[in-house]
């Protein structure tokens, strides 16, 4: 089949596999240029097949040598249909960790259910015996709670409505957009999908079934950003899911002996969820611009990279509120005044000038396996692609 890139909004439709194959290829890459951390433990990744999880991922497996058991929801290709992103970058994970010597297992269920929970549980006991490092990188629309109701995550202002730039990635148009706030009950239900209260119920099921060794760590991820972005970000719907997820994690740490829970504030970047999240990509594109400016721009990897090598460390650094800071170069004043007066002076006539468009668009389509420069796009390509541990290979 050839694949090209379909996009709808702020998604792409499709997936190319062999993209999908350079993407996580060229991020071991660059973890495998780092010296190791030998520190190998069993590893469990929730929301690991994209985005901060597949980062986390693959640099706690080729960094620090882990075992990687990972939880995901993702497609796989179907009829006409190719496979979701994360579906190709997890079977090619699998492929070059076992080529390492190193156990990685994965399980493509909705990790909100009790079941998924117990099946993991089962994993680790037949598998592992114990798990040390807990990584929750989820970002799901919505969530099935226990008794069978679905709840949805709305990304929306809280009070007030907020008026404010936006970019239109298209048309490439600087334009007003208005956001409306979120009912209460549309704040609360965001929190039940992207709050903390999921992560205290696998602490809780991981910690009864016996399966947590004295010095399991957990890493939630989070974001704040400048005062730019706060009515969307840190004061609107996922803001409040975040500030629970921080009291969440304070609980823990309160309640298990054996485990040191931590938040980590990540930079903005570019990922399947990020780019939903309205006024964001222009806030990214700027964003974007300055820190590749400045040489001190990221992505994922190089996140995930300093998560382990710079922050996790025995005694980690944290900040007033007990978090870890990945968003420090992000949320330096060299580079937030120069984004304020990007993002005072920035229209869709002069939007080359202060946005790195290119740069957003290359990273977005990358992340669908999409503008590799080395894959030919106009060549058949198989999109059955098998993920080993699925299909009961190992
Ligand atoms: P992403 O969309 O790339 O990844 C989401 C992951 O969750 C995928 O592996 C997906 O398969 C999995 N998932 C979704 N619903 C699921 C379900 N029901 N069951 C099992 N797995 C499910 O997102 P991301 O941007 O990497 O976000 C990960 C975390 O990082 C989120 O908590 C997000 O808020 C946080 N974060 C993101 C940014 C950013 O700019 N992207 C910045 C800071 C923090």
């Amino acid at each position: 089949m050839i694949v090209k890139p379909k996009i709808r909004d702020f998604i792409c439709t499709t997936a190319h596999p062999k993209g999908a194959f350079e993407n996580v290829k060229r991020q071991i890459e660059y973890i495998k240029s780092k010296e190791k951390i030998n520190e190998s433990e069993n590893a469990l990744i929730i929301g690991c097949s994209t985005g901060y999880g597949l980062s986390s991922r693959i640099a706690a497996a080729f960094l620090k040598g882990c075992n990687t058991l990972g939880v995901m929801y993702e497609k796989e290709a179907k009829n006409k249909r190719t496979a979701t992103a994360g579906w190709y970058n997890t079977a090619f994970f699998e492929e070059f960790a076992l080529k390492e010597g190193l156990y990685a297992k994965t399980i493509n269920a909705d990790a909100f259910s009790e079941e998924t929970m117990e099946k993991v549980i089962k994993i680790i006991k037949k598998d592992l015996n114990k798990i040390s490092l807990i990584i929750y990188s989820l970002a799901a629309p919505r969530r099935t709670m226990p008794d069978g109701t679905i709840v949805s995550s709305v990304l929306k202002t809280t009070n007030e409505e907020f008026k404010s730039k936006s970019l239109n990635l298209e048309t490439k148009e600087v334009f007003e957009v208005l956001i409306p706030p979120a009912t209460e009950e549309e704040t609360k239900n965001t929190i039940k999908v992207m709050g903390g209260d999921n992560l205290k119920r696998w602490i809780e099921k991981l910690n009864d079934a016996d399966v947590l060794e004295k010095n399991t760590k957990v890493i939630s991820f989070s974001y704040e950003g400048p005062d730019l972005t706060h009515k969307i970000y840190k004061d609107g719907t996922i803001g409040k899911a975040k500030q629970n997820l921080l009291e969440a994690t304070n609980e823990i740490n309160k309640k298990y002996e054996n485990i040191k829970a931590y938040v980590s504030l990540n930079k903005a970047l570019v990922t399947q969820s990020s780019a939903a999240i309205p006024v964001v990509p222009l806030y990214l594109t700027i964003l974007y611009k300055i820190m590749k400016e400045q040489n001190l721009h990221e992505g994922c990897i190089e996140q995930a990279y300093r998560l382990f090598k710079e922050k996790l460390t025995k005694n980690p650094k944290l900040d007033e509120k007990n978090r870890i800071r990945l968003d420090d170069y992000e949320m330096l004043p060299s580079v937030q005044q120069e984004v304020k007066k990007a993002w005072e002076k920035v229209n869709t006539t002069n939007l080359e000038d202060f946005a790195d468009l290119e740069g957003y668009k290359k990273d977005f389509l990358n992340m669908f396996g999409f503008s590799f420069e080395n894959v030919n796009y106009d060549e058949d390509v198989d999109v059955n692609i098998k993920i080993k541990s699925l299909s009961n290979e190992i």
